[in-house]
Parts: C-alpha cells; structure tokens; sequence
C-alpha cells in the first residue's frame, strides 16, 4: 500500500505535491494550535478566576469593622451597612462588593449561616468547611465552583469567615465560543492558504513549462535561435531560464562556427580541385606538345601539393581544437627546441632571406613539446613566405618573472592595421597574400595552440616595414 501511495505521488505534479505537503503542514499547525488552546489557555484562565476570586475575598476582608456600641460609630458612616453581631455592631463598608466579576462574597458564622452579601449555589457549599487562605473546588450540577475562605480575626468578630464563590461557567462559556470560532475559521484559513498557494506555485512553476517546451521545440525544430523569454525577473528559475539561455548562445556560435569551417574548407578544396581537372579536359581535349603535357602536370603537381597540404592542416586543426586534451603537457627545454628549430628553418633560405635567434639560457616550460614547435614554426613559414627578397628573420626567447615571451620578427610586407585582428581566424588571408602559398590556418592554428597552453598573441606591424608575432606563455 506504502509503494502504491509512493507511485501515485510520483506521478503527481510538482505543484499539486507542494500544495498538499504545505496544505498537510497547515492542518499540523491547526490541530497543534487547537491542542494548545484547549489545555494551556484553560489553565489560564482558571488561574486568571481563581486569582480575581482571591483578590476580590481579601479587598472585602479590609471592609468589616466591629464596634462595641452605636456611640463607637464614626458619624460621617452613612453610606455603610449596620449589624448586629454578638454584644456588638458590624460596620459592612460601602466598599464592600458581594457580586463582582461573578465572584460572590458573603460573610458567615460560625455554624455556615450567611449574615451579609451573596452565595450562588447557598445549600450546595455550605457543607464544606471553612478552611483560612485556602482555594477549595465543588462541582453543583455539571459546574464547578472555586471557592475562597478568610477567618476574620480582628477583635469582636471571633467566629467569623468571609467566604468567596465563583463558577467557572462564566470561563468555560468564552473558551467554548473562542473555540466555536476558531473551528470554523481555522479550516477556512487552510483551505484559502491551500487554493491561494496551489495557484502560487502554479504560476511561479510556469516558466519552468516554458522552458521545457523551448527545450522540445529545438530538440524538434532544431532551430538554435529560439530563446526562453519568461520576462524580467532574478529568482532561481529566471537564473536557469538565463543559464538555458547562455548556453544556447554557446551551442549556436559553436555550430555556426562548424558550419563556416566546413564552407571555408569545401571552398578552399575547390579551387585546387578545378584548377586540376581544368588541367586534365584541356590535355585530354587534343594531341599536345610534350611541353605542354610537362606544363599542364606542373601545374596539376603544385596544385595537389597544396590540396595535401590544405588537407593535412585541417586535420591537425581539427584534432587540435577536438581534442586538446590529448596533448600532454611536460617540461620543455624553450631554449633547446627555439635553438634547433630555427636552426633548421635557417637553411631554408628562401628570398635570401636570413634567420637568426636570440635566446636566454635553459628557459624551461610546462606545455607541449609538439604544440609548441608547430607554433614556432608557423610563425617563422609566414614570416618567410610575407618577407621581402634578403630580408631578416629575428626569433627571440627570453623569461620574465611570472611568462616566457617569444616573438618572431620580420622585415616584410606587413599588415594594415585593420587586419591585424582578422588574421587570426579561421581561413582569413589578406588580399596581398592570395597568391601566396599559404591557406589561411596557420595563425588560427597558433593562436589555439597558445590559448591551450593559457597564453595569448599578439601582433605588431606596419605595411612595408615587417611584423613582430609576440607570444606570452604564462608560467
Ligand atoms: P596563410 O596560410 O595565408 O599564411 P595564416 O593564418 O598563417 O595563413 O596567416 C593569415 C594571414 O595573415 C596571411 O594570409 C597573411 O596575409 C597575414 N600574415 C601572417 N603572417 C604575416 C607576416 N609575417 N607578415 C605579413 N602578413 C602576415
């Protein structure tokens, strides 16, 4: 039964469950509230009777005077009442109230007679005895009654007692409407709470709908433009609606980079690709002279050298961006691999052009050794291939206190201003460089590198005076 009941509530929405859980919790306070009314608000109020049936018995006690003789009387007493008692007179001030506040007070005898002021239930607590300071209880007909006794002490009034009665009838009769009241108003206070909060919920828990449904609808669309728009707003669920939102963002611009990627590759593949079989119809077309075969498989092997090289560098960017985890990274000697490979490329030569480099002693690194020489020698292949005829080549390596900073300079073309920023994406080549052999990856490619390793690079260059590719690793 437990299990079926666990089912069902599992199967309940979200806001029907918090509306009963708080609904339940409401009726716990409820029941609770009823618990402490009925118990502790009638201690209280029988301590509230029982203190106002003391108080009222010893106010009256103060207002009994006994005098031997009329002559004793103070003349300006009219306003009391005169008894007579024993050999004497009893003086009952004026001030003396037999039925206040449902307390009655009375004075007595001896023997139980009532010989001034009030007793409600006269034959039923006459039997009990008189006892001095002390609260005594009786029930008469379903009621009961408290009851107070002084012993009157004074000279004269030996035998005498004040006796003070009070129902708690007068008590019970306030408790029962309070709680009359309370029955009713109570539970429609929990069913308001219950109907008020079940639309609360509901609406706080709309957005939570909406963002569900956008979710669907990419999911069925996938359209990656639609955003979840639940108005302004800072609560837990407009923070989700803006982190839903952030990482839609993400998703598009990283799609839409794929996409652009894979037209720039398709687009670059092309024009090697036509070039080629332009080459191939045309040789095929009629006889040709061994000149023009040789000329026309010229151009074919450039053009299939560059689409290999086209190739093999989207490869390796792809894998670079793909996968950078794969790249361990461990201490290199930046002295010993900048040293080695600009070593190399100095043979290169090419444009008579020359290379040299500067380096400090025993740099060492954390990054990838692999990583890193692609790096350099990206930059030093463009530095070549965009340097004027016998320009220079300088590398330079060196340390500062918290990076290892390496820059590549040249002497060449340089870059406008406005392009400085463009050259580091994917495919962006300058118009002076189209017809150079270049694709437009090297520096996209560098620059990955460098944010794999948590750097960045920079550029310097002025049109016709050269270039300076700085490179900040930080250690
Ligand atoms: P590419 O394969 O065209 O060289 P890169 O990504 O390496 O592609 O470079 C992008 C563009 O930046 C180049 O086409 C070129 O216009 C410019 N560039 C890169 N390096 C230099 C340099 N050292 N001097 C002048 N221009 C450069």
């Amino acid at each position: 039964m437990c299990s079926g009941m666990g089912i069902k509530m599992k199967r309940l929405s979200m806001r029907a469950k918090i509306t009963l859980w708080f609904t339940a919790a409401l009726i716990m306070v409820v029941l609770f509230t009823y618990f402490i009314m009925l118990t502790a608000s009638n201690q209280i109020l029988q301590k509230t009777i029982r203190d106002s049936l003391v108080e009222t018995v010893e106010n009256n006690y103060n207002e009994i005077r006994y005098y031997g003789s009329m002559e004793e009387v103070a003349p300006d007493k009219d306003a009391s009442h005169f008894l007579r008692f024993e050999n004497g007179i009893l003086e009952v001030n004026d001030d003396f109230l037999d039925a206040v506040n449902q307390v009655y007070t009375g004075l007595y005898d001896d023997d139980g007679t009532l010989i001034y002021g009030e007793n409600p239930v006269s034959g039923s607590v006459s039997d009990i005895k008189f006892m001095d300071s002390r609260i005594q209880s009786k029930k008469v007909k379903g009621v009961r009654y408290y009851i107070f006794d002084r012993k009157l002490s004074a000279k004269g009034m030996e035998g005498l007692w004040m006796r003070g009665v009070v129902s708690e009838a007068q008590g019970t009769t306030q408790m029962t409407g309070i709680i009359r009241l309370s029955v009713i108003i109570l539970p429609l206070l929990v069913l308001v709470a219950a109907v008020g909060g079940y639309f609360l919920v509901k609406g706080s828990l709309r957005p939570l709908q909406q963002i569900s449904e956008t979710a669907v609808q990419i999911g069925r669309e996938n359209d990656l433009k639609k955003r979840i728009d639940i108005g302004a707003g800072k609560d837990e669920l407009h923070q989700l609606a803006d982190t839903f939102n952030d990482m839609l963002d993400k998703l598009e611009k990283a799609f839409e980079t794929e996409r652009q990627f894979i037209s720039d590759a398709s687009h670059e593949l092309r024009t090697p690709m036509s070039v080629i079989s332009a080459q191939c119809e045309m040789s095929l077309e009629q006889r040709r002279s061994p000149e023009e075969y040789e000329k026309a498989l010229q151009v074919i092997s450039r053009q299939s050298r560059k689409l290999s090289k086209l190739i093999n560098d989207m490869l390796e960017f792809t894998r670079l961006e793909a996968g950078a985890d794969r790249y361990k990274k461990e201490p290199v000697d930046m002295t010993e691999l900048t040293a080695s490979l600009c070593e190399d490329m100095a043979l290169i030569r090419e444009n008579g052009i020359t290379l040299t480099y500067e380096a400090q002693e025993k740099i060492m690194y954390t990054g990838n050794r692999e990583l890193l020489s692609r790096l350099l020698m990206n930059l030093v292949s463009n530095a070549y291939r965009y340097g004027k005829k016998d320009g220079h080549i300088v590398v330079s390596l060196r340390k500062e206190k918290d990076a290892v900073l390496l820059s590549v300079t040249d002497d060449g073309i340089g870059i406008a201003r406005e392009e400085q920023e463009k050259i580091f994406r994917r495919f962006y080549q300058t118009d002076n460089s189209r017809f150079h052999a270049g694709i437009g990856l090297g520096l996209a490619m560098a620059k990955e590198i460098v944010h794999f390793h948590g750097g960045e690079i920079t550029v310097e260059s002025r049109i016709g005076e050269g270039s300076t590719f700085l490179v900040r690793l930080p250690c």
